[in-house]
């Protein structure tokens, strides 16, 4: 069985001969994997800014078959074709009767080894659904954006917009970029991307997703007021984890506005001026992912809204074989893809 093992901070391995997932445990399901797309926080681990020994387990984002459905909580059964969100809810707890049902677990130990794996154990039990059943619209390719679609719909769903406003999306990244098409398809009236890396903004400006500005530019601000309003825009996303970013949100939301941050920062804020927070009467809202939304009648609001755009979606998406999954991680790094699955069906 073949195996993307990370040795160790900074050191990615290719294991043909992995012995694979020997015993099911208890409350788990055993995934077959298709495929396994590389999150912000996958490379987080690699660099050694999060913990593998906190975390304990590598990949996240995948797609794939359920082959020993266990005790088969929550309807999961064998032949399943599943993909993971990570919706976490006992509906019983503090966090969960208060609404941060986003708090209700910790995600660790929920998948041995992970996703970066032929197969994987998932946690799989009545209080604790990490894998949602996929519908026959859509490929497992795909299905690998489910989760940080489910992380950019709450970050959406935070910025509560009114259709018509005007939104900046820092960082095009694939959290940035899935939250600028969900707001988009939101009813905003623009949404302007920005970004520092000239690669990235190229390759967004050719899928043709949404407006982009270089903030290398001098005078970026002026064009996200020309474009986006004379006092700045209604609502700023912060999706970069750069700090020194904050600022420039500061400067491009109008009196009023609200700020959502849906990003991770690992250091401190420096010497961050924090006066707009009062000058402009600004509303700021973290947006933690991801987040078990639901309809009404109980199926997932996040992967019922990348079924609806993943014609957009997909678009962001570039496919590396698992021998290229070395690769896929310098593309990742470098912006020279925006999103990068790995294959291994
Ligand atoms: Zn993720
Ligand atoms: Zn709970």
């Amino acid at each position: 069985m073949k195996k993307i093992a990370l040795v160790e901070y900074g050191k990615l391995e290719l294991q043909d001969n992995w012995e694979g997932v020997r015993t099911i445990q208890d409350g788990t399901v055993k995934v077959d994997v298709s495929a396994c797309s590389i999150c912000g926080s996958d490379i987080a681990l690699f660099k050694g800014k999060r913990s593998l020994v906190d975390e304990r387990y590598f990949g996240h984002e995948f797609s794939g078959v359920v082959i020993d459905a266990g005790a088969g909580a929550n309807g999961i059964t064998s032949g399943m074709r599943v993909g993971s969100e990570l919706s976490r809810t006992c509906g019983q707890c503090w966090n969960c009767l208060n609404g941060l049902p986003n708090y209700c677990k910790s995600m660790n130990d929920a998948l041995l080894p992970g996703g970066f794996s032929e197969e994987t154990l998932v946690l799989n039990r009545p209080d604790y659904s990490f894998i949602s059943p996929l519908p026959d619209e859509i490929d497992d390719i795909t299905a690998t954006l489910l989760e940080p679609t489910n992380c950019a719909y709450h970050a959406a769903r935070q910025a509560n917009i009114t259709p018509g406003d005007s939104v900046v999306v820092f960082g095009m990244g694939t959290i940035g970029l899935i939250t600028a098409c969900i707001l988009k398809s939101m009813g905003a009236s623009s949404v302007i991307g920005i970004d520092n890396s000239k690669e990235r903004l190229a390759k967004v400006r050719e899928l043709n997703l949404v407006e982009t500005i270089d903030c290398n530019d001098k005078d970026w601000l002026e064009q996200v007021r020309e474009r986006g309003g004379t006092f700045g825009v209604d609502v700023v996303v912060e999706a970069t984890g750069a700090v020194q970013v904050l600022k420039n949100a500061f400067d491009a939301v109008r009196p009023g506005g609200k700020l959502v941050v849906a990003s991770v920062y690992h250091g401190p804020a420096g010497d961050l001026e924090l006066l707009p927070i009062m000058r402009k009467e600004l509303t700021i809202k973290g947006a933690k992912g991801p987040f078990p939304h639901r309809k009404t009648e109980g199926s997932s609001a996040a992967l019922e809204t990348l079924v609806k755009l993943q014609g957009e979606l997909k678009k962001i998406i570039t496919v590396y074989e698992y021998k290229d999954a070395l690769k896929a991680f310098d593309d990742m790094m470098s912006g020279a893809a925006l999103k990068a699955v790995i294959k291994f069906k």
